[in-house]
């Protein structure tokens, strides 16, 4: 599993899409990459392997923008190349892409007859020139957008930008986890919460289906049908610090040396820290007495 990052900030977010994308490295990936809008344009910065390739890249050519989305890829489709890897896009999109297109075969030769060139090998691609060819028929972004959505199959999480607006970000979730993070004239799109927990806690994560409209100061949620929906704000427990690699030097010996203080942790939380009385919420001893 792969990971996507979206920022719209009031100040550059490219070393905060790679703090994000540091937070998803436990999901595994072979490729990683970033793009922001920087004076109307789209600009791009992508690297084979790890994120230290692409940060050695940004620290060489350094990206401006205070809006972009990140992705770590786990090529599906496509080798693991510079080209292959995220975010694709024109002169007037970019898009990050977790999952599967199904039906990418078919979306593409029509495209191509349409006139659009595939420069990558990626399923994501058909993403890309739906979008481009919905705005080229006078669509705006949100319609654009939604018209590419109800077309693909599989199972994915999307995240676009535009490059005439800067403050929009649209994200979708169908079948592929994506959360929305709320901050102070900030707003945030990720995988999963872990990813954006120095960035803020108050999160909503979206439902099958759902898609999302957002703006530095606003979010604007829509279920399959079109329907403005609202979804929850919880406030996440996660800190930034238990989340990271921490001193290992991968995720995996990280979770084995945690293992007794994990086991520990949760042991306690039954435990009532002054009469030292046990007590186990009854769902769990139900669920525990049904099971086989
Ligand atoms: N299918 C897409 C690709 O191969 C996305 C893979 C992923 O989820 O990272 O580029």
């Amino acid at each position: 599993m792969c990971g996507i990052v979206g920022i719209l900030s009031n100040k550059n977010v490219a070393s905060m899409i790679i703090e994000g994308l540091r937070r998803l490295e436990y999901r595994g990936y072979d490729s990683a990459g970033l793009a922001t809008i920087t004076d109307g344009k789209i600009v791009r910065r992508r690297a084979e392997g790890k994120i230290r390739n692409l940060e050695e890249k940004l620290f060489k050519d350094p990206l401006n923008g205070q809006s972009g989305i990140g992705h770590t890829r786990w090529a599906t489709h496509g080798k693991p190349t510079e080209a292959n890897a995220h975010p694709h896009g024109t002169d007037n999109l970019a898009v990050v892409h977790n999952g599967i297109i199904e039906n990418y075969i078919e979306l593409k030769v029509d495209l191509e007859t349409k006139g659009h060139k595939f420069v990558t090998e990626t399923d994501t691609e058909v993403v890309v020139h739906l979008i481009e060819e919905n705005l080229k028929n006078d669509m705006e972004p949100k319609d654009a957008t939604f018209a590419a959505l109800d077309v693909l199959e599989g199972a994915f999480a999307i995240a676009v930008i535009f490059a005439k607006d800067e403050n929009l970000m649209i994200g979708a979730r169908q079948g592929t986890p994506l959360a929305v993070g709320y901050g102070e004239k900030e707003m945030f799109l990720a995988s999963d919460s872990y990813a954006l927990a120095p960035l803020t806690k108050r999160i909503s994560f979206l439902e099958d289906g759902d898609r999302v409209v957002m703006t530095a100061d606003a979010v604007d949620i829509y279920d399959l049908d079109g329907n403005k929906v609202e979804r929850e704000i919880r406030v996440t427990a996660q800190s930034g610090a238990t989340t990271g690699k921490g001193e290992y030097r991968h995720f995996m010996l990280k979770e084995i040396y945690e293992q007794p203080a994990v086991i520990g942790d949760t042991l306690n939380s039954y435990v009532h820290p002054s009469t030292g009385h046990v007590s186990i919420d009854p769902d769990i001893l139900n669920a525990l007495d049904k099971a086989p």
